[in-house]
């Protein structure tokens, strides 16, 4: 087992009434990095503290350079939101090299589970930076009050193992192993044990309920395990975010994280035939909801990313997979078709 991974989890404090807290230990003046909507639910949390608040709306590189490069008198930063809010503070927390402290206001991402910012440079992603929290706090009570869709978003993230892992396996197989990944057989099953736990938690994770977040949480934490194992993505992302960053490049749209990740991993279960049915009838059980209309996309829009797919991952710098080689079919275009409609109408 890969108990070194483990040991750059980052330190995670579980409880309810957190937020009313930061003004009593944030080195003050700190700053709050948030968004406009959550600021003023959460404000009055804030009262008498010594702070500032950076409301953050862009995630170009050169954006936060300068803004980070602008603040004053600050002595730590605090993140108060979903993805975007706790990248934003990271990146200024790395830049100004202060202590960070992240408070997630909802689960849709594992952004607050790695150690480096999903910042654009000239509108493409890169990932950069490196911060690790003194601590992330998990309150109960705040991501339970937060919209569900956004919370059931954070399964793409985990769920995502198990593709990556079928990827891994086949890459394997076929000797296309990256020669500085080699398969990790304890990796895997850690990985796997994550995906089992989102398993066995569909009504808790649908309903918000304590062990339901406990295994969210859990899950995503194992995004640390990047950084843990040496930079290697294999054991945790595959298919199911490649088809994600295919959806992204043709459409130029903005989606809620889980939506074409969990489509990615329905897609990449049934090429692998392993798992298709499970992983659809964990997504739909706890409510995301990835049929291509629910993100915005027409099934033509649909269509077009995953027949483009191969093309397209294969002009990256990306870890081999089944994607890379095999064509999608009208065949299994119509089969994917029938197991969303299926899935959604049963639970309608
Ligand atoms: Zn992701």
């Amino acid at each position: 087992m890969c108990n070194a991974c483990l040991d750059y989890g980052f330190p995670t404090v579980m409880g309810r009434g957190l937020f009313g807290e930061f003004k009593n230990f944030v080195n003050p003046p700190f700053l709050i990095v948030t968004m406009p909507d959550l600021w003023n639910m959460f404000k009055h949390e804030f009262e008498g503290a010594g702070y500032q608040v950076y409301l953050a709306d862009s995630i170009e590189q050169v954006d936060l350079d300068r803004d980070a490069a602008g603040l004053k008198d600050i002595r730590a930063i605090l993140g108060l939101g979903g993805g975007q809010a706790l990248d934003v503070a990271k990146y200024f927390a790395w830049r100004r090299n202060l202590p960070l402290f992240q408070a997630p206001t909802a689960l849709s991402v594992n952004a607050v589970y790695s150690h480096r910012s999903g910042v654009r440079e000239n509108g493409k992603v890169i990932y950069r930076g490196y911060a690790v929290p003194e601590c992330v706090f998990i309150d109960y009570d705040v991501l339970r009050a937060a919209p569900r869709h956004l919370n059931w978003s954070g399964i793409g993230d985990i769920l995502c193992f198990h593709t990556g892992v079928l990827d891994w396996q086949y890459a394997r197989d076929n000797g296309k192993i990256e020669a500085k990944w080699p398969y990790d057989e304890g990796l895997a099953k850690q990985s796997l044990s994550k995906v089992n736990a989102i398993l066995k938690n569909i009504d808790g994770i649908r309903h918000m309920t304590d062990a339901g977040i406990d295994a969210l949480v859990d899950g995503l934490k194992w995004g640390t395990s990047f950084h843990g194992s040496g930079w290697c993505p294999r054991h945790i992302e595959g298919t199911d975010h490649f088809l994600f960053y295919t959806l992204e490049k043709q459409t130029g749209k903005k989606f809620l994280h889980g939506q074409p990740v969990g489509l990615g991993i329905v897609v990449g279960s049934m090429l692998h035939e392993k798992g298709a049915g499970d992983m659809m009838d964990a997504i739909a059980g706890i409510g995301l909801d990835v049929r291509p209309q629910a993100m915005g996309l027409t099934w033509a829009q649909a269509e077009e990313g995953l027949t483009g797919m191969r093309s397209y991952i294969n002009s990256l710098p990306l870890w081999h997979s089944l994607a890379h080689d095999v064509a999608i079919t009208p065949g299994f275009i119509a089969d994917l078709k029938l197991r969303l409609e299926r899935a959604y109408e049963r639970r309608a």
